[in-house]
C-alpha cells in the first residue's frame, strides 16, 4: 500500500500518520521530520534547509527531491509507504511520479485532510512536539497537555515555525505552492476528501472508512502481501470501533474565527 496524506500545515497529518502506519504496517516517510533529523545532525542538507524552514518557506525542490529519492529506494519502502508532507509543489509531484514509474509503482491513493484555516492556526498555537522523537501533542481549548513525551519521556517543546508570522507564511505557501498539487492527483482520480474537523479518533476513523474500498477495487491486487496485510488490518478495525483508542493526542473541536497573534502564540 502506497499512501500519501495530503493537507495544509497543523491539519493533523502527522498524528494520523503515525496510527495510519500502525494500522497498515507500512512506514511512514515525512519530509519535515527528515529534516529536522538533518538539522539535528548538522548535515550539510540540514544547514542548507534551516533557514526556509525558520521561515516558513519550502526547501528548493532539488534537495527535497534528492532526500526524498534517497529514502524511498531504502528497503523498508518495498512493502509499502504512507508519504506526509511530500510533495508539496507539482515539480515535485512530477519527480514522485517518475521515480516511482522507474521503480514500477504507483500511489494508491491520496487523502486529503480538509480543516478550515482559522482552525490551522489555533492548533499550531497550542502544538509542542517531543524534543526527542518529534511526536506532535496539541492542547486542548481548556488545556491540558503530558508533562513529557509519552513514549519516551523527553521534554515536549514548541517548534520554531509554529511561531504566528511562520505559520501565516506556511499558510500562504500552502495555497500558492501546495494546493495546485491536490488537482495534479484528482486529475489521476486518487483524491478522497477527509473530514480533518473533530477529535484526532475521529479523523482516525474516517480516514479508515474511506481507505477500505480503496483496497478493494482492482489498483490494490489482492495477490500482493502488502495489499491484503492493511485490508485485513482495516476490517479488523472498523469493525471494532468505535473503541475508545488511546491515542496522545488532546485536540478537541474548535470553532473557527478570527484570531489575535496573542491568541495563537
Ligand atoms: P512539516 O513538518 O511537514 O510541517 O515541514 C516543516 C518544514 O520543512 C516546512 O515548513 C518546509 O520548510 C520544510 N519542508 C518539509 N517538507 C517539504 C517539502 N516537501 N518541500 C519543501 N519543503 C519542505
Amino acid at each position: 500500500m502506497r499512501l500519501l496524506l495530503f493537507g495544509p500545515p497543523a491539519s493533523g497529518k502527522g498524528t494520523q500518520a503515525d496510527q495510519l502506519v500502525h494500522d497498515m504496517a507500512i512506514v511512514q516517510v515525512a519530509t519535515g521530520d527528515l529534516l529536522r533529523a538533518e538539522l539535528a545532525s548538522r548535515s550539510p542538507l540540514g544547514l542548507a534547509a534551516r533557514a526556509y524552514m525558520d521561515r516558513g518557506d519550502l526547501v528548493p525542490d532539488a534537495l527535497i527531491i534528492e532526500m526524498i529519492a534517497e529514502r524511498l529506494l531504502r528497503p523498508d519502502c518495498a512493502k509499502g509507504f504512507l508519504l506526509d508532507g511530500f510533495p508539496r509543489t507539482v515539480p515535485q509531484a512530477e519527480a514522485l511520479e517518475s521515480l516511482l514509474a522507474t521503480l514500477s509503482m504507483t500511489l494508491d491513493s491520496v487523502c486529503y485532510l480538509d480543516v478550515p484555516t482559522e482552525m490551522l492556526v489555533r492548533r499550531a498555537g497550542r502544538r509542542l512536539i517531543c524534543s526527542s522523537c518529534g511526536r506532535s501533542y496539541t492542547r486542548g481549548p481548556r488545556g491540558g497537555m503530558p508533562a513529557g513525551c509519552q513514549v519516551d519521556g523527553a521534554p515536549l517543546v514548541a517548534r520554531d515555525d509554529d511561531r504566528p508570522a511562520a505559520v501565516r507564511r506556511r499558510l500562504e505557501v500552502y495555497l500558492e505552492h501546495t494546493l495546485p498539487v491536490l488537482d495534479f492527483y484528482r486529475n489521476r482520480g486518487l483524491v478522497t476528501r477527509i473530514d480533518g474537523t473533530g477529535t484526532a479518533e475521529e479523523v482516525s476513523r474516517r480516514l479508515l472508512e474511506a481507505l477500505l474500498p480503496r483496497l478493494a477495487t482492482p489498483r490494490a491486487d489482492p495477490d500482493r502481501q502488502d495489499a491484503v496485510l492493511p485490508r485485513l488490518v482495516l476490517e479488523r478495525e472498523v469493525q471494532a470501533r468505535p473503541v475508545a483508542r488511546d491515542l496522545p493526542v488532546l485536540d478537541r473541536h474548535v470553532e473557527p474565527r478570527n484570531l489575535s497573534d496573542s491568541e495563537i502564540a
